[in-house]
């Protein structure tokens, strides 16, 4: 057995049959641990690389498994057959992934070596060398961009973002994997149209990439910040409306880039 199938690493959930994240139909494993504390989070379990117990619909769980990678990639093995027909595979999502690289890139590596598909959901919030070393076995890179003001960034998810623009540019410029950047749209963080432009002339500017996926705000995560026992940071604050997304969308194809609404 290749060594690097039994490296460890912490997951908190792992959802198949999903048509997000990735080309056809997916299994996604989400890693555990994040470097941000984004306001509107809506995966808040996934923010502390410690195991955790939440309480959901009345009964309180466990957050948090340690597996191998041969552990995932024999949950993978049985949706073969439709990642084969539909393009589908693997992808990666968190949490940041990179805050576990060696066990990211190990089971990247060993979806590839079985023959699937790879996309990693990340932020690009770490060394380059960590994303350089997963780089060889990636697809697709869904790579957020939340915001080109740092100050701003700070704000609202505890960081600025010198490191990660930095990083999608190393990224676009490798050549090495397909780039996409992912948008989360989020009241009173980046929902202006100056905003929205900004962020797309950065995308515009990155060699090779073509495509941005607006992700409006939603409030799904609300019920998991209170089986943490955490207050929700959002408030009352609603998603965007769909004309303000429509307007949204069509100031980023004014950029010369094909934009998404969701994905
Ligand atoms: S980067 Fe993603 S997982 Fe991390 S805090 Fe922000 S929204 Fe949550």
């Amino acid at each position: 057995m290749e060594e690097y199938l039994n490296t460890r690493g912490r997951i908190f959930d792992i959802q198949r049959y999903s048509v997000h994240d990735g080309k056809g139909i997916r299994t996604i494993v989400f890693l555990k641990g994040c470097v941000l504390r984004c306001k509107w989070c809506c995966n808040p379990e996934s923010q502390e690389y410690a195991i955790q117990q939440m309480v959901q619909n009345g009964k309180t769980k466990t957050v948090g498994e340690d597996i191998t990678v041969q552990d995932a990639l024999d949950i993978l093995e049985k949706d073969r057959r439709y990642f084969y027909r539909s393009g589908g595979g693997l992808t990666l999502s968190g949490g940041e992934s990179l805050v576990q690289y060696e066990f990211a890139r190990d089971l990247l590596h060993g979806a590839k070596a079985s023959g699937f598909s790879t996309a990693l959901e990340s932020m690009a919030c770490a060394e380059y060398c960590k994303i350089e070393a997963v780089l060889p076995y990636l697809d697709q890179y869904l790579m957020d961009i939340k915001h080109t003001n740092p100050q701003k960034h700070k704000e609202f998810t505890g960081k600025e973002n010198s490191l990660m623009l930095e990083n999608a540019r190393k990224v676009a410029e490798s050549g090495q994997t397909e780039l996409i950047i992912r948008t989360p749209v989020i009241p009173t963080f980046n929902d202006t149209d100056e905003e929205i432009r900004s962020i797309a002339e950065f995308t515009a500017s990155l060699p090779g990439v073509t495509e941005i996926h607006l992700l409006p705000y939603h409030r799904l995560g609300y019920d998991k910040y209170v089986g943490l026992g955490r207050p929700y940071p959002m408030g009352d604050l609603e998603p965007p409306a769909k004309e303000k997304m429509l307007r949204f969308k069509a100031i980023v194809e004014s950029t010369g880039l094909n934009c998404v609404i969701g994905g």
